[in-house]
């Protein structure tokens, strides 16, 4: 029998004991109010007997944890025993015997409820001498038994010990069959519980790999978020390098890049420098793109520096300017930036230009800078094609020996220029020139020194051109035109006046020779001078012929040939 279930018995079977003494005293009480027994030293003797199995059982069960047969068997035969001498001595009454037997009888079937060995001889010995005891509670010996009282005892002695046997019996099956079910049931749960461990195991290892499925899931996540920046972003470069390719305009592709890279990277600002003629511009490139005006500011103060700061390194690689508030180089103070980075645009090695981006972030450029290092590279690439595009055009549409523009340009551009005069309703001045007696010149220092005539007289009419908004071209051998869209006669006249007398005056030096050339200029004008505006040419070139005709070294104004001018 399982030791938990005794100990759970046994707890049960105190509290039975107490009402089951208190009862016996109760009845004690009773039968004495009922003057069935009267105080007398037998009944005292039995209360005393009872309050000791009392308190003997109520140390016993407090004591015994364990489930030790032998104080059990040992008590019950002592109580048994002064139960049977209680009874003689007093010669109770038949109540009273009934109860003690009843005692005797509930102590017996405990005890035998109690012993685990019942095949044990020990057992069944108990249960003869318990039977014997219990019969002579019940029957008391007599002096003189006649055959019917010796007939009687036997027969309660049968009783007893058939009761006790019916009990051990049935108790020992009881308990056998619990016991079975148990020992089943004891090797089912300990097959549960190892399954239940095995499941538990099982379960463990399920979470673990559920949680290392959801780091997985979590680092695709990261990995895939990183793969659509990734993407954006080379698509972007994709959209950006068609964007290059469409056009020859470096300019505007630089101002296209640094808007894509605030755009895909949201900077907080973003800024291009190139040097003058990179891409034949006359002038430095400077664009900066910024969500602070004042930021924009100090930038604009400072990117020449910084330019310089990284066109002194060896090798052009990114320069730190600040990260994460810490300032390398005393550049871009006071700006409400985080972080600043420049990038070189470079072309075999030769730096060109920078890039400037910054951004109000912590961390911001832990990204790494492929992206900002790609844009640049295919500009560069794209600024190399267009550069290459722009000098051929340039090559095509101006003079290779003045490099001011050939008449190939002009036919191209003078057409363009009068619909654009006709469209604004404006006034369109063209003055020709041709320069005097040129053959001599060639003729007496030759055809060099010819050429650096020509050079100075081409100069000094783009100078003219520059300083008052026209275009100057080459249209012949040593004639040339100056082209004033918006400007009236008369101030063209005046333009015209200053540049003959400088060409008259500026000395062309060739070797050791001194040449002074002087030429002779007709100017016509729309609308002053011709209504029609494809006629300007021909007035400016006849009012030139008039000049060559009537002394060479003048000017002559289309219509007003042989007039004194007098502006
Ligand atoms: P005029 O005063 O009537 O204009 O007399 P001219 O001698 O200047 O005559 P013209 O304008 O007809 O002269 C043109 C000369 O210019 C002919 C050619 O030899 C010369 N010429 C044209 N192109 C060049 C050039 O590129 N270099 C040199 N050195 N001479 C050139
Ligand atoms: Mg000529
Ligand atoms: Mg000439």
């Amino acid at each position: 029998m399982p030791v938990e279930f005794k100990l759970e018995f046994l707890k049960k079977l105190r509290t039975f004991h107490r009402y089951f003494y208190a009862v016996i005293m109760v009845l004690f009480f009773v039968l004495f109010a009922a003057k069935y027994i009267s105080w007398h030293v037998q009944t005292i003797y039995f209360i005393l007997m009872f309050l000791i199995f009392w308190l003997v059982d109520e140390l016993i069960f407090y004591a015994k944890n364990h489930v030790n047969p032998a104080p059990f068997q040992i008590r019950l035969v002592a109580y048994s025993l002064v139960m049977l001498v209680g009874r003689h001595i007093a010669d109770t009454s038949i109540p009273v015997a009934c109860v003690l037997f009843i005692y005797v009888f509930l102590l017996m079937t405990e005890e035998i409820f109690f012993s685990d060995v019942f095949s044990d001889t020990n057992s069944m010995f108990l249960c003869i001498l318990m039977s014997l005891i219990s019969t002579a509670i019940v029957v008391p010996f007599k002096a003189k038994m006649s055959a019917a009282y010796v007939m009687v005892i036997i027969l309660t002695f049968i009783i007893c010990l058939l009761t006790y046997y019916l009990v051990y019996l049935l108790y020992s099956q009881s308990i056998k069959n619990f016991d079975d079910r148990y020992t089943k049931l004891y090797f089912k749960n300990a097959d549960t519980v190892e399954e239940n461990l095995k499941l538990g195991e099982f379960q463990q290892k399920v979470e673990k790999v559920n949680s290392e499925i959801n780091l997985q899931k979590l680092n695709l996540t990261k990995a895939n978020d990183e793969l659509q920046k990734i993407n954006t972003e080379t698509r972007s470069l994709i959209e950006v390098m068609k964007y290059f390719s469409s056009n020859f305009n470096v300019p505007l592709n630089a101002k296209q890049m640094i808007s894509n890279v605030m755009e895909i990277k949201k900077t907080s600002m973003c800024g291009f420098y190139m040097e003058k003629d990179t891409y034949m511009n006359e002038a430095p490139y400077l664009e900066i793109l910024s969500v602070s005006s004042t930021s924009k500011m100090i930038l604009e103060q400072d990117i020449l520096d910084i330019y310089n700061t990284i066109k002194r390194k060896k090798i052009p690689e990114p320069l730190v300017i600040c990260k994460n508030n810490d300032f390398k180089y005393p550049y871009l103070a006071g700006a409400d930036i985080c972080n600043a980075v420049a990038f070189p645009a470079f072309e075999n090695d030769k730096v060109y230009g920078v890039m400037v981006v910054t951004s109000g972030k912590y961390d911001f450029f832990d990204g790494g800078f492929a992206f900002y290092e790609t844009s640049i590279m295919n500009f560069t690439a794209a600024l190399i094609s267009d550069r290459l595009y722009l000098q051929t055009e340039d090559m095509a549409k101006k003079d290779g020996l003045t490099h001011i523009y050939n008449r190939i340009y002009f036919n191209n551009f003078y057409p363009k220029l009068c619909n654009e005069v006709l469209a604004e309703n404006g006034e369109l001045t063209v003055a020709m020139m041709d320069i005097d007696h040129f053959k001599s010149v060639n003729d007496t220092y030759g055809h060099l020194a010819g050429d650096e005539v020509i050079k100075m007289v081409a100069s000094t009419d783009q100078e003219f051109a520059k300083k008052y908004g026209g275009t100057a071209v080459r249209f012949g051998g040593e004639e040339f035109l100056l082209i004033l869209p918006n400007t009236s006669l008369e101030k063209a006249y005046r333009i015209l006046c200053e540049m003959h007398a400088k060409i008259k005056n500026t000395e062309v030096n060739f070797e050791d020779l001194v040449i002074n050339v002087n030429t002779s200029m007709g100017l016509a004008s729309f609308k002053e001078t011709t209504d029609d505006i494809h006629a300007v040419i021909e007035g400016a070139d006849s009012a030139m012929y008039y000049s060559k005709e009537h002394g060479r070294g003048r000017i002559t104004i289309s219509g007003k040939e042989g007039q004194d001018i007098d502006w």
